[in-house]
């Protein structure tokens, strides 16, 4: 009798010993690392083509992680990272609303789309362009990489519509509609001189009209909250924020409130979730490195303002140096799916994605480049998603936007 206690009790130790173990994490990163693989990722956001008409630089190279000057994305990093589909963003920083400012933006615009299809050409045995959600899918299938194309603000367009349907004959399948300052479609979330529109002006409404008439996806990152409900109230399709995060967790302008949130859920449409540090946890103060960039901008002006390609490559010289000298105290991918968490617990699994803004200003502590794009999905396994719910946020549900978007344009009898 005494000995079956003994081995009773020893026995209900082990149990005790087990069910307080936690799972092995060898196994755990194994999961998290074929579930990876297995689905379809797909990033909604990187500004790498300013980089692409460098002649100093090539994507097709790796480029080692920890070098400030190797960018976030190269071709060789994205296969390692697991990354299936990139959203290569046509970016133009914004100057006068006239008439010569929309012809140099046009020219700057054709020149980045020319950048974006030689890649496509010059690596063809490793991307192609995409731009249908199916092309995603196969290209994954026939072990390539799907470039996609997203045009970071809408200036370029200028007054004229026609426009619209040129780029996306260029391959285009979405417009952010204005960057940081207000243009001559919406107002910007981030313009220091505030609103002058309230939300859409009316030739704004007039292209999310033609970008739901072309099966093109209205991307409502960086615009105002007015803006934004505008664009719910006139847009027949649904439509995405392709890189911007929750504001009840971080409260910046560029994130979306709880009810932003549940509108655009309502609208059927997506939140991909941005990895920029500032957008995912407030920042901590740095003086010294504020300080440093407060310097090098007072001595060149900003970006735009450099003109010659000399200086423009002595300032970014001096800005890695200051990145190296003041390190930013980045977020991690625990803040970031916190921010997943929170919108899942709010609307639900259906309605989030991913959007780096890698090359943009995107780079979390433990998620700083491309290659390591399978530290969200570990994240994930870890908080108990399951592989379904991987999938939805890993692309499932910006392609269900995609594939919506396009049904709809077919009403207008293109
Ligand atoms: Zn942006």
């Amino acid at each position: 009798m005494k000995k079956l206690s003994f081995i009773f009790i020893s026995l209900a130790l082990s149990f005790l010993v087990t069910a307080q173990t936690p799972i092995d994490e060898q196994q755990l990163q194994q999961e998290a690392a074929r579930i990876h693989r297995a689905v379809l990722t797909v990033d909604t956001h990187c500004d790498t083509p300013m980089r692409l008409s460098r002649g100093d630089w090539d994507i097709g190279v790796y480029h080692d992680p920890k070098d400030h000057r190797s960018g976030k994305i190269d071709l060789p990093r994205m296969q390692q990272g697991g990354l299936d589909a990139e959203f290569f963003a046509v970016f133009i920083g914004q100057r006068e609303l006239t008439a010569e400012g929309y012809q140099r933006a046009r020219e700057l615009t054709e020149e980045i789309f020319t950048a974006i299809h030689g890649m496509c050409d010059q690596y063809h045995d490793m991307i192609e362009l995409a731009t249908m959600p199916e092309d995603a899918y196969w290209l994954k299938k026939a072990g390539k990489l799907a470039c996609f194309i997203g045009i970071e603000n809408g200036y370029p367009i200028g007054e004229d519509l026609s426009y619209i349907e040129k780029y996306y004959n260029m391959g285009a399948r979405y417009i952010t509609l204005c960057h940081t300052r207000n243009n001559q479609i919406c107002d910007s979330s981030t313009d220091p001189d505030g609103p002058v529109h309230h939300g859409l002006s009316d030739f704004g409404k007039q292209v999310v009209r033609e970008m739901n008439r072309l099966g093109m996806i209205v991307d409502v990152s960086h615009i105002s909250d007015e803006a934004f409900y505008d664009v719910l109230t006139k847009s027949e399709a649904p439509v995405i924020a392709s890189h911007s995060n929750s504001r009840a967790i971080c409260d910046n302008p560029r994130n979306l409130s709880d009810d932003m949130i549940i509108k655009l859920a309502e609208n059927g449409g997506v939140l991909q979730m941005c990895l920029f540090s500032g957008y995912v946890l407030p920042s901590t103060a740095n003086p010294e490195r504020e300080a440093a960039f407060a310097d090098l901008w007072a001595k060149y002006g900003d970006w735009s303002a450099i003109k010659s390609d000399s200086i423009r490559a002595i300032v970014r010289e001096e800005y890695y140096q200051i990145q190296e000298k003041f390190p930013e105290k980045k977020a991690t991918v625990k803040d970031l799916v916190d921010h997943i968490d929170h919108v899942v617990n709010l609307v639900g699994v259906e309605y989030v994605g991913i959007g780096t803004d890698f090359d943009g200003g995107g780079g979390l502590a433990d998620c700083n480049d491309v290659s390591e794009m399978g530290n969200i999905t570990l994240e994930l396994v870890r908080r108990g998603y399951s592989e379904d719910d991987i999938r939805k946020i890993w692309g499932g549900n910006f392609m269900r936007v995609f594939q919506r978007v396009i049904k709809i344009s077919k009403k207008f009898g293109n």
